[in-house]
């Protein structure tokens, strides 16, 4: 027995009187949900999806929503004029309907759903490329090593060997397409299937060519030059156009896409256009005040600190970040933080600097401070009092 079946307007959750576009625009949804693409062996999405193809596939077609609108199921469940059970959607052409709704986010040009006899863009090729912190800050020129198909010049892409040709496939004429045809409701329905024989190619080579064994194409080392843009950071890709894998019947090459891998930078940090650095300075620079050298990725420069800087005290270097990709002239800023170093290792002369040091602050603090500011001192009581009160 039968399942229920859903109501297709339910299925895509559209109103009953819903246009075309929302109801590609629902289907759309649902069938990137589902795909099996995206939820391998998921027999539920699997189950879902088809449900919301079928759906689509009626409700689509003005003539098939005409139908169901008027006899529901029963318009397609064979009951009425035999022979098929059920409605059998494997029987329309869904590339049509994949090539239409799904072109735009599946790549496209990769996917051979579609006539294969006519000139076709090559597949991308992504390789990947690693440079210093300095590269992507400033942009550089690199070369990389890849194997890439050419045609062979021997049989001039056909794969054939010189002197023979290849032939008109048996199985499908030539068309490279395999046509069976299946009665329903709707009349003949035909499902079209890519030739198994010639790969859809429509010609089968005889005797092939002996450079490349047939496959029309030989691969070889090429050194290929990548120009990096100023400004790129970690995981963005270079296209380098028409260095993909060759075309088919005459369509142009893919294109090669490199990905950029960062290395980490002993000093900086970066988050989008700014940088992130510390820089220490002395114990005397942070309470006198005076000029600190600060590394740049353009070099040093000298920063003067105010008397009394605290340690962790950020300052902005304006214009010292990275440039932005689309405008190499704008530029990020340059965030460091002050780091006040602790004297270790002095001599007897120096301590007895920082003594006199000491007591002379230690007057001053004296001075300053206000019975708020300067708790008086806890005794051993007070202090177990503390604790307990804490807890
Ligand atoms: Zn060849
Ligand atoms: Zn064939």
């Amino acid at each position: 027995m039968a399942e229920q079946k859903r109501d297709y307007y339910e299925v895509l959750g559209v109103d009953r009187n819903a246009d075309e576009a929302t109801i590609k625009k629902a289907y759309r949804v649902l069938a990137k949900k589902y795909h099996p693409d995206a939820n391998p062996g998921d027999k539920e999405a699997e189950k879902k999806f088809k449900e919301a193809s079928e759906a689509y596939a009626v409700l689509s077609d003005a003539e098939k929503r005409k139908q169901y609108d008027q006899f529901g199921h029963a318009a397609f469940d064979g009951s009425a004029g035999g022979g098929a059970g059920g409605f059998d959607f494997s029987g329309m052409d869904m590339g049509d309907i994949f090539g239409d709704i799904f072109g735009d986010f599946f790549g496209g040009g990769s996917r051979s759903r579609r006539a294969n006899n006519g000139p076709m863009k090559g597949a991308n090729i992504r390789t990947s490329i690693r440079i210093t912190f300095e590269e992507a800050v400033f942009g550089c020129e690199k070369e990389i090593e890849l194997v890439l198909k050419d045609e062979c010049k021997t049989c001039h892409g056909s794969g054939a060997k010189p002197g023979t040709s290849k032939e008109t496939c048996p199985k499908c004429g030539g068309k490279g397409k395999v046509v069976y045809s299946q009665q329903s409701l709707f009349g003949m329905v035909q499902n079209v299937q890519s030739c198994p024989d010639c790969n859809g190619t429509g010609q089968i080579i005889k005797e092939k060519c002996p450079d490349c064994r047939g496959t029309g194409y030989i691969a070889s080392k090429k050194k290929i030059q990548v120009s990096i843009p100023a400004g790129i950071d970690d995981g963005q890709s270079v296209r380098i156009r028409e260095k993909g894998e060759p075309g088919v019947n005459g369509g142009p090459r893919g294109d090669l896409l490199v990905e950029v891998v960062v290395s980490r930078h002993p000093i900086f940090q970066r988050q989008d256009m700014n940088i992130y650095s510390t820089a220490p300075i002395s114990f005397a620079q942070a309470a006198l005040g005076g000029e600190v050298r600060i590394n740049t990725v353009d070099g040093d420069v000298l920063y003067e600190v105010k008397p009394g800087t605290q340690t962790d005290t950020k300052i902005r270097l304006k214009g010292k970040g990275v440039p932005s990709l689309r405008n190499k002239a704008v530029r990020g800023d340059q965030y460091v933080t002050l780091v006040v170093q602790v004297p270790t290792g002095l001599n007897e002369a120096a301590k007895e600097a920082l003594r006199a040091f000491d007591e002379q602050t230690g007057q001053t603090l004296k001075k300053q401070g206000t019975a708020e500011a300067k708790p008086k001192k806890k005794g051993f009581k007070d202090k177990i009092k503390e604790a307990f009160d804490e807890m």
